[in-house]
C-alpha cells in the first residue's frame, strides 16, 4: 500500500500493490501514478495480472546505481499514470525471481503484459531514454 498525491487535484490516494483494473483519483477520477512493491510470494498477484503494462524494476539495497534509476522510474510511472505500473522487487528478498529471470545485474528493468516479458534490460539510464524504451515495448507487436 502506497500513498500518493494525485497529479491533478494534489489530493492523497491510498493505492494498493495489487487492485483489478487501475486506480482512480477518489476525488477527480483521473488516473493515479501506481508504484507498488512485490516479491517471490506476491509477484503474480503483483504483476503478471495487472490489468495494464508492468515496469519491474529488479533492484538491490546495496546498489548504486539502483538508486540513481529509482527517481527515473517514478517519474515514468507519473507520467503514464494509468497506462504503466512500476513494480519494485528486491532481489535479496526474491531469490526464486531471480533464478526465474535469470538476473544477473542491477538495476535490471523489465516490460511485461499479461505475464509475458516484452523487453528486458539491465543498467540504469536517464528518464527519456527509459521512457523511449518502454513506448518501444509497448508498440511491439504481441
Ligand atoms: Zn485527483
Amino acid at each position: 500500500m502506497h500513498t500518493v498525491n494525485c497529479p491533478n487535484c494534489g489530493r492523497p490516494n491510498r493505492v494498493p500493490d495489487a487492485y483489478r483494473g487501475k486506480p482512480l483519483c477518489g476525488v477527480c477520477h483521473r488516473p493515479l501514478p501506481w508504484i507498488a512493491e512485490a516479491d517471490d510470494n506476491t509477484f503474480a498477484e503483483v504483476a503478471e495480472r495487472a490489468d495494464l503494462t508492468v515496469l519491474v524494476d529488479f533492484w538491490a539495497q546495496w546498489c548504486g546505481p539502483c538508486r540513481m534509476v529509482s527517481p527515473a522510474l517514478e517519474q515514468l510511472a507519473r507520467e503514464m499514470a494509468g497506462r504503466l505500473k512500476l513494480v519494485k522487487v528486491d532481489v535479496d528478498g526474491s531469490p526464486a525471481l531471480a533464478r526465474r529471470y535469470t538476473i544477473t545485474a542491477v538495476p535490471t528493468l523489465m516490460v511485461l503484459y499479461e505475464g509475458r516479458v516484452v523487453a528486458q534490460r539491465a543498467g540504469a539510464a536517464p528518464a527519456p531514454q527509459l521512457r523511449e524504451w518502454v513506448e518501444d515495448a509497448m508498440r511491439a507487436p504481441s
